[in-house]
């Protein structure tokens, strides 16, 4: 037993999945329309913000994932930044300043055909107050010639402003050179909360149950454009959005942006980036179209996350075309088909009218959570031993298996491992199980039970 505590203990003080050191991460500020949106483009590499001409259109602060020569950076869009006005443009204004105090460096963007504003000058002194590392960039530098308009931002005292065309790309290679030179090898400012990297969700399901809909809707349609360059592969792209107040890493979401064509093999594709998602996410969010049948691939998408280990919120998408009949039946099925996952919280909505979309987000609290959660081992021994007098394994052939002692060596998922002094049946263990359910809350959350018989 004491070998097998050593080894529990070693599995204890294994990383815990919050403690992933992040990319550092670079805020791209600036008044609206000075080319934010084209610099990170540009940056990206493929067009995934929206670019627009009308300025004061208020957008949230959103993150995508970049790299450049090998190292991986985040990258926070914030919305234009105007100091001193009223009602929405202060909340992008204030959006600006928590992503400044969360970056650990920052790219003020000025247009350079426009010059020096007084607004420029204010976001000038929050930039010094903050004291993170800055460089000026002079935008639409689109030739040599206009190349003098961006000397008088010297004035500005941010140093040598870096002159680009982020239209054009000029320049902007050696610009990234310049914001590798000032980023960290991993994110200092750690900020719960906009802590990144932390909570990663994959969304999945079926084809047409909704993904991008949803995906839209949560990310706020207007930012994020669904893009087709045709003929490019594209990376899995992360994208970051803010559920009140709480930034989720929605991994690999381009596959869930493009139109997948359904080509011979495409199922079998399909089906491998759904199971990357959900190996590179804590929590699966499986959609369901509730105006259909459930079907088998549904069925084993859900599957895949809780064999993944992963924690579950199962979405009813489509909630608009139900009426209380189809209700009924949608029931049935899923009692019928999800015996074992009474545990999983559901919550119905409509990506299209954004019906009960806001109850996503506690759905998602609730499972991540307990995902993580730990039961101290006095407690979890105290209530064993509680269990097991009141409700001792049935006697098989002659012998009744006594449960010794027990631990949960590690979380994400819960995993307990229980000591005996005999086989356990699968019933017990099951019972065992939903009485830990009821008295430690698991919503939510697959839990893992392995049992080690001594003599
Ligand atoms: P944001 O509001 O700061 O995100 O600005 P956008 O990226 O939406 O750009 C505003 C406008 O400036 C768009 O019409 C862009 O096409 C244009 N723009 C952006 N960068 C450049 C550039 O380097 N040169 C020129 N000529 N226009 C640019
Ligand atoms: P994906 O293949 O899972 O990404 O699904 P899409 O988001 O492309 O949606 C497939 C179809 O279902 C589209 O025609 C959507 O407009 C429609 N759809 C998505 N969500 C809803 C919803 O909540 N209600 C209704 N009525 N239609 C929806």
């Amino acid at each position: 037993t004491e070998e097998d505590l050593a080894e529990l203990e070693w599995q204890e003080g294994a990383p815990k999945p919050a403690d992933r050191p992040t990319p550092p991460v670079l805020a791209i500020v600036g008044r609206p329309n000075v080319g934010k949106s084209t610099l990170i483009n540009r940056i990206l590499g493929k067009r995934v913000a929206v670019v627009q001409d009308t300025p004061g259109v208020t957008r949230d602060r959103v993150r995508y994932e970049a790299s450049w020569n090998g190292r991986d950076f985040t990258v926070v869009d914030t919305g234009g930044w105007e100091v001193k006005v009223e009602g929405l443009d202060l909340s992008v204004a204030r959006q600006a300043e928590v992503a400044i105090n969360e970056a650990d460096a920052v790219l003020f963007v000025v247009d350079a055909t426009v010059g020096v504003t007084s607004t420029d000058e204010e976001v000038v002194k929050l930039l010094r107050s903050s004291g993170k590392p800055v460089i000026l960039v002079a935008n639409k530098v689109d030739s040599q010639i206009q190349e003098a308009d961006a000397a008088y931002l010297w004035a500005l005292g941010l140093g040598e402003p870096v002159a680009v065309s982020a239209l054009h790309g000029r320049a902007s290679g050696d610009l990234l050179d310049r914001v590798m030179a000032i980023l960290p090898e991993h994110s200092q400012t750690g900020g719960r909360g906009f802590d990144l990297g932390n909570r990663r969700v994959a969304l999945v399901g079926r084809p047409n149950v909704g993904k991008s809909s949803l995906l839209n809707r949560l990310a706020g349609e207007d930012r994020v454009v669904v893009n087709e360059v045709a003929g490019t592969t594209r990376d899995p792209v992360d994208e970051f959005i803010e559920l009140d107040g709480e930034a989720w890493t929605f991994v690999d979401t381009a596959g869930i942006r493009r139109r997948v064509h359904q080509t011979s093999g495409a199922d079998f594709y399909a089906s491998l980036r759904t199971q990357n998602a959900i190996e590179k996410a804590d929590l699966g969010l499986v959609l369901l179209d509730a105006s259909e049948p459930l079907t088998e691939q549904d069925v084993r998408v859900i599957q895949q996350v809780v064999d993944a280990g992963r924690s579950l919120v199962i979405i009813a998408n489509k909630w608009d075309l139900v009426d209380v009949d189809r209700q009924k039946e949608f029931n049935r099925e899923l009692e019928r088909e999800l015996v074992q996952l009474s545990w999983a919280q559901r919550v119905n909505l409509s990506a299209l009218t954004g019906w009960h979309t806001n109850r996503l987000s506690s759905a998602m609290n609730v499972a991540y959570e307990n995902w993580h959660r730990r039961i101290t081992t006095a407690k979890l021994n105290n209530f064993l031993g509680e269990l097991a007098s009141a409700h001792p394994h049935p006697v098989r052939g002659g012998k009744q298996p006594r449960i010794l002692f027990a631990t949960q060596p590690s979380a994400c998922p819960p995993r307990f491992v229980i000591f005996t002094t005999g086989f356990i049946d699968h019933g017990y263990r099951r019972f065992i199980e939903n009485r830990l359910r009821e008295a430690f809350d698991f919503t939510g959350t697959p839990i893992e039970i392995s049992v080690r018989v001594r003599e």
